[in-house]
């Protein structure tokens, strides 16, 4: 039996993250990934491009987990509109005192990152492919079950197994879930007029659709409708695709030309309330799922990591009870907050009744035109609330706090 500090289930992108967070600060770490590195079906690592807010680079930065090349893709910029309603918001990130509001970042190429990371870090030991089947606790320790026939023995078990977490249904843990009804199409697009540095974020009646700026002029595309539309865009013609997202965009690029490989994904709402047990809890989707339309689900995740990373600072025994039920209390609040918010976004912009489109053409208007509320989104959209994990903070702060 193998002895380590902590054991994290799912070598994924909260997990990985996590390991190396917690390896260079001393503890002994092994992760099981069900997934073979070298495969293509990655679930984690693949196309996606993700929003990544400036609070999440500092995380990532300060565990070395970002190389200058992973932000070449920076949001100076962010325009949000509305067809066929009133309200246009743009925010830019000068006007609140910053260069950017965080990074594009395609999640294969983080996902390099990181498995380079697993395997060559002395404090982690990893198991892959295969699979957590089982534990169980006893005072001092949690016993780890896994495919194989290995066993491990920890001091704590991190669920970070994504949305069907089998951590968080062996334990029991109460989780809320609703399925939307929906998928996401990603792709990317050429752009013959792609101007730098923004993102724009398009409420449709059939869903909203983001466009965010990657390498070599062209976008990254994330289009959401309901499944059986999805399932029949999927299956378009390029030039029925290009056209389609053309009349949704309402704005003129200079020609949308050359679209790369569709992936989609179901959308579901996942918040487990209490994401703790007795010498295990859950970060990520495994903890709290999110629909994309505001970009949430691993900036959430990067704090929830930020957390236990301060709550297990200096601690001989990762998995005490009380250090993780003060992570739990503090990190309540933002899960709630950001899972609502998100949730509130989602329904209000497609819900068909007039006066929810009322509604949410008032409130593009409103933050376009009340400065407090602008304040209030682009602090949202850089990430940084309270309270703000140590690795979050921007250098210059920790700098400061060192010398204090
Ligand atoms: C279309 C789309 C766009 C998005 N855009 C953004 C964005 O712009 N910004 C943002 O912050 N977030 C975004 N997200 C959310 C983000 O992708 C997720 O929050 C993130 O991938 C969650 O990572 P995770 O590691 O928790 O879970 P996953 O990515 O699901 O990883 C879980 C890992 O666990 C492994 N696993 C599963 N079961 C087991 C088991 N029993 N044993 C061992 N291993 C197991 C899997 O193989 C996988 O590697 C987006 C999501 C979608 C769908």
């Amino acid at each position: 039996m193998s002895d380590c500090d902590v054991v994290i289930s799912g070598g994924g992108l909260a997990g990985a993250t996590l390991a190396v967070a917690l390896a260079e600060r001393g503890k002994r770490v092994a992760v099981i990934e069900a997934t073979a590195r070298e495969a293509e079906s990655q679930p984690s690592y693949d196309d996606r491009t993700l929003v990544i807010n400036a609070a999440s680079l500092n995380i990532l930065r300060a565990i070395g987990l970002l190389p200058a090349e992973l932000t070449r893709m920076p949001i100076a910029r962010i325009e949000i509109s509305r067809a066929g309603g009133f309200g246009h918001l743009c925010l830019e990130a000068a006007n609140h005192g910053r260069e950017h509001f965080g990074a594009v970042i395609v999640a294969r190429e983080l996902g390099q990152v990181l498995s380079s990371a697993l395997e060559n870090h002395p404090l982690i030991e990893l198991h892959c492919p295969d699979r957590l089947t089982g534990f169980h606790t006893d005072t001092n320790s949690i016993h780890v079950e896994l495919a194989s026939g290995t066993r491990l023995q920890a001091r704590l078990l991190v669920g970070a197994d994504g949305n069907a977490s089998t951590v968080r249904q062996l334990a029991a843990l109460a989780c809320q879930r609703h399925d939307y009804g929906e998928s996401a199409m990603i792709f990317n697009i050429q752009a013959r007029f792609a101007p730098q540095a923004t993102a724009w974020e398009r409420f449709t009646p059939q869903g909203p659709l983001a466009l965010l700026p990657q390498s070599g002029g062209r976008l990254g595309v994330v289009w959401i409708d309901r499944h059986d539309a999805i399932d029949q865009a999927m299956q378009w013609p390029d030039r029925q695709l290009l056209d389609t997202l053309a009349s949704r965009l309402g704005q003129d690029f200079g020609g949308l030309a050359r679209p790369g490989r569709r992936a989609r994904y179901p959308l579901v709402r996942q918040r487990t309330p209490w994401p703790l047990a007795r010498r295990l809890v859950l970060v990520g989707n495994a903890a709290n799922a999110v629909h994309p339309v505001s970009a949430q689900g691993f900036n959430l995740g990067l704090r929830d990591i930020g957390g236990l990373v301060d709550a297990l600072e200096g601690l001989d025994d990762p998995g005490q009870p009380s250090a993780l039920a003060h992570y739990a209390r503090l990190r309540q609040a933002d899960q709630e907050s950001t899972v609502r918010y998100t949730d509130t976004l989602a329904r209000s912009f497609t819900n068909p009744s007039r006066l929810a489109g009322l509604a949410a053409g008032l409130g593009l208007a409103a933050h376009a035109g009340w400065p407090a509320l602008s304040a209030r989104l682009a602090q949202a959209a850089m990430g940084f609330r309270e309270p703000v994990c140590s690795l979050a903070r921007d250098p210059a702060q920790h700098s400061r706090q060192v010398a204090a």
